[in-house]
């Protein structure tokens, strides 16, 4: 088996591993490095996820990148046109030809003899007309690992058991895996779930079904938003388009960062309003007490929706909701606990994701395997003891973007720093004992991030251990502060395997 050599490898090729390529072509020009993607597409999130309406839940302005932004007039955009973007910006920032497809890597492991990452997998090429995809064993080694895996199993969501579930006759759909034939017309649809998903799927697919009901255990804030960007449109008449969107940009994440701060601060109002905006989107005789939470706003990530999309589907007698808790499946629906049943063709289980870390490879050091649980986040991008690595992990409580474009920005000025010094490794060490117990997610309350909390790495007790999730300082602190402060180590990569990596440099393909 042939080893290829990288100075830099990222692992994903989704928004984030896109990203960090454009930021290594603009700021680290010198850097030799490809991507690995296990899927034969770019786009991660927004390749896989294919169910009706699927769209962004974050304004495009914050969600796009920093150094291309969004051009477009509509607040949250359909996942196809996501995913293109992305596309386009690898384009544009010649990274396209970097990425090797169908690479799916088990095992990184960091060599401290030979300070390099070890990265072990396999690659499907897709077959050829007739054949069968050809699988091949595959071996990487590079100097500096950045992981852009982002945070869920792609090979499953997560799906309860549900006392009953396989006597049910109907078709039943998880979002992560929809079947692209699915005709649902006419049909009686439940969609399971209160999250994002569910109150995107519920609007869409009732322009089509006899009826979708939304069965939530129990509510979720959902605030709607103006579709299109009117002002922007406005604005564009007047000055060049690219102030017009960069001013929709720095407007709405300071909007949003105000409503977080507000609603962390001053919860009761925060409800108050909301709430409020609820009654008067509802028709008259609909309940409100559907999206009434018992938890506080922004405990848990909070709901958008365009225009108000699902109220109208409510209002016009083609979307309901419920709330109660299952009983059991049925074979033709579900039973209530309230001893109500709802009749079904179609049950869609928006039950969420399960976390999983790293893309599910095997992190290891000098053989050992690290227990992610038990280490530190520096900055959030870099993993307590472990040297040369990065990993991008965007916000929970703001357009994951945004923290994405920092990370990158500071992984690119810590590889210029190594350049500039002569170094060749770098490691977190946390001299002070800052361990804290909360987890990187900790912002949010959700099942999900509650599942996971044995797998993600911790925060610690001050910063840079601790996260701040505050973009303009976190902006600060990742593009200005000193590289060198005092908890980053450096070392030499001795002169002999510097010259041995040249050698072994590979193209790519
Ligand atoms: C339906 C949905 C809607 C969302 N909407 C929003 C939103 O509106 N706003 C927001 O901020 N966030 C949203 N998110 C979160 C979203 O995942 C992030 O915003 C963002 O797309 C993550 O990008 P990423 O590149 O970090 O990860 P991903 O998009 O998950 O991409 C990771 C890539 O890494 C590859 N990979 C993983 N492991 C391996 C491996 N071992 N070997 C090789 N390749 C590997 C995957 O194939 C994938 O292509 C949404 C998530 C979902 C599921």
């Amino acid at each position: 088996m042939r080893t290829q050599h990288f100075d830099t490898l990222i692992i994903g090729a989704g928004l984030s591993g896109i990203g960090t390529a454009c930021h290594l072509m603009r700021d680290c020009p010198d850097t030799d490095f490809a991507i690995l993607e296990r899927r034969q597409q770019i786009g991660g999130t927004w390749d896989l996820f294919r169910y009706p309406g699927v769209r962004s839940d974050s304004d495009m302005f914050s969600f796009g990148f920093s150094f291309r932004p969004w051009n477009g007039l509509k607040t949250m955009a359909d996942g196809e046109s996501i995913r293109r973007y992305i596309e386009d910006t690898a384009a544009e920032y010649r990274v396209s030809d970097k990425i090797h497809f169908g690479v799916n890597l088990s095992e990184a492991n960091w060599d401290s003899a030979q300070q390099r990452w070890q990265l072990l997998g396999e690659r499907s090429r897709a077959a050829e007309e007739g054949g069968n995809a050809v699988i091949e064993p595959v071996r990487f080694t590079c100097k500096v690992l950045i992981s852009c895996t982002g945070y869920y199993d792609y090979q499953a969501g997560y799906q309860p058991e549900f006392p009953g579930m396989h006597d049910f006759q109907g078709q039943w759909i998880h979002p992560q895996h929809w079947p692209q034939d699915l005709d649902y017309g006419n049909k009686r649809v439940v969609v399971i779930g209160s999250g994002a998903t569910a109150v995107t799927l519920v609007p869409a697919m009732a322009e089509q079904a006899a009826h979708v009901t939304m069965l939530q255990r129990s509510p979720t804030y959902v605030l709607s938003v103006p579709a299109e960007d009117k002002l922007t449109h406005w604005l564009k008449r007047w000055i060049p388009e690219q102030w017009a969107y960069g001013m929709a940009r720095r407007r709405n994440i300071t909007l949003h960062r105000w409503m977080f701060k507000a609603a962390k601060r001053w919860p009761q109002l925060v409800r108050k309003l909301m709430l409020r905006g609820v009654r008067k989107a509802l028709g008259e005789g609909e309940s409100t007490a559907h999206f009434t939470p018992r938890y506080a706003p922004w405990d848990q990530r909070l709901c958008a929706i365009p225009d108000g999309d699902l109220f109208a589907a409510i209002n016009a007698g083609k979307a309901s909701v419920v709330t109660e808790e299952i009983d059991c499946i049925t074979e033709n629906g579900i039973r209530l606990q309230n001893g109500d049943h709802l009749p079904a063709d179609i049950i869609v289980s928006a039950t969420g994701l399960k976390l999983q870390l790293l893309g599910g490879l095997a992190l290891k050091l000098d053989g050992e395997t690290v227990d992610t649980r038990n280490r530190l986040t520096y900055k959030g991008v870099l993993m307590e003891g472990v040297p040369n690595m990065a990993w991008v992990f965007g916000y929970t409580n703001a357009a994951w973007t945004l923290k994405a474009d920092l990370a990158a920005g500071y992984i690119c000025r810590l590889l210029n720093h190594l350049r500039d010094t002569g170094q060749g490794q770098f490691i977190a060490v946390d001299n002070e004992g800052c361990m804290g117990d909360t987890s990187v997610m900790s912002a949010l309350q959700s099942g999900y991030v509650e599942r996971a909390d044995h797998l993600l790495p911790r925060q610690g007790t001050r910063y840079p251990w601790k996260l701040l999730n505050d973009y303009p300082q976190d902006r600060k602190i990742m593009l200005e502060a000193p590289i060198d402060d005092g908890i980053l180590e450096f070392s030499a990569t001795p002169v002999a395997e510097n010259h041995r990596a040249q050698e072994e440099a590979a193209p790519t393909g």
